[in-house]
């Protein structure tokens, strides 16, 4: 079996970090429809009641479709995929790509430039060095990690008139941290402009809910339960959402534990190594695709720098978890937290 399709199992038996509830009194809604993509689970719910059940379904196989497009151009594990052909020829050749991944590519980029380099979809050779999709994963060696951190650096990336550089062979990009998000709010486009109205999009944990004429926190369309961090099968909390992007990054999504120590797939880019500070970071956005982007960002950040980056970003909203001694605390933006509860099963 190929290391890819291994992954692909692996990613399926991992319960996801975020799910997502409505309640619906049309005995026939919502139709719902599973797949895998992106390495890992996609749910498509749709709960109009004035579409057919045909139109329904021809619109979630149009969505399910439009994410496996995202998937192949944006995907870095073949080399055919535009994001793969531009790192094939790193450091040897400059690649003209398609508008979309220029666009795609800007707004990550923007994330970068902003973030001073904590987000950096350059980290490609230092994710397949740590290999978290492996059946063994190792730790690098530290000369090992010094000699890719020469590899990283958002800097090294140049784009101009949908041209690609990457200016060493050896580079690569990894959209892993926004390419769900984005693909998710592309098949939430797709189904509106299909006429569907009342939906979500649920890939992996990231989360689009796409339902006409509600607000970001609408206490009356859906509950969003985060998956506790330690505890498998159970949820830490939920808050109520409505039209809006929601994505959580964790130390628990892929990840090995070495010594007693965990190591995960966030990762610094100054450094090389895990990222330490939080456990999970929660994010709504009114698109999935920040939302993505500033889980993966605000979880680099950690909780200082990360809760201080949510309070000056106008529109965006955010739940932090972290280890607090021996159990686990939680801080967030006031919109979250004012319809935040916690379960049952709490510690
Ligand atoms: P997410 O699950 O959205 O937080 O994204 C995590 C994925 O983003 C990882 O599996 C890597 O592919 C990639 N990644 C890891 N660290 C970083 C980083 N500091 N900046 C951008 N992408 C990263
Ligand atoms: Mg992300």
């Amino acid at each position: 079996m190929k290391g890819r399709d291994r992954s692909l199992i692996k990613c399926i038996l991992f319960i996801l970090s975020v799910c997502c509830v409505v309640s619906c009194s049309h005995e026939k809604r919502p139709l719902v429809k599973d797949a895998t993509a992106m390495d890992t689970f996609l749910t498509v719910s749709v709960y109009d009641e004035e579409i057919s059940d045909e139109q329904a379904f021809a619109m979630m196989d149009s969505a399910i479709a439009e994410i496996r497009r995202v998937e192949m151009m944006a995907t870095d594990y073949n080399d055919t995929s535009e994001v793969g052909t531009v790192n094939k020829h790193a450091g040897h050749d400059s690649i003209i790509i398609s508008s979309e991944l220029n666009s795609l590519l800007e707004t990550a980029l923007q994330y970068c430039r902003s973030s001073d380099g904590a987000f950096d979809i350059t980290v490609e050779p230092l994710v397949k060095a740590w290999d978290f999709l492996s059946e063994r994963p190792q730790t690098p060696t530290d000369e090992q990690i010094q000699t890719i951190l020469r590899y990283v650096g958002y800097k090294k990336l140049s784009i101009i008139n949908r041209t690609v550089f990457l200016q060493q062979p050896g580079m690569g990009i990894d959209l892993g941290a926004i390419a769900k998000g984005y693909a998710v709010e592309k098949a939430l486009q797709k189904l509106r402009s299909g006429g569907v109205h009342k939906a979500i999009v649920d890939l992996g944990g990231n989360l689009g809910v796409g339902w006409r004429g509600t607000k970001m926190f609408d206490s009356t369309v859906a509950s969003i339960y985060i998956r506790h961090p330690r505890k498998d099968g159970q949820y830490f909390g939920k808050f109520k959402v409505g039209n809006a992007g929601i994505s959580t990054s964790g130390d628990y999504q892929r990840y090995f534990i070495e010594d007693g120590v965990r190591y995960h797939h966030i990762l610094n880019p100054k450094t090389g190594m895990p990222v330490r500070d939080l456990v999970s970071a929660t994010v709504v956005s009114s698109n999935a695709t920040d939302a993505d982007a500033l889980s993966t960002l605000i979880f680099v950040l950690g909780r200082e720098r990360g809760m201080e980056l949510l309070r000056r970003t106008n529109g965006v909203e955010g739940l932090l978890i972290f280890q607090q001694g021996d159990s686990l605390a939680f801080t967030g933006t006031p919109k979250i937290l004012s319809s935040f509860s916690r379960t049952p099963t709490d510690d």
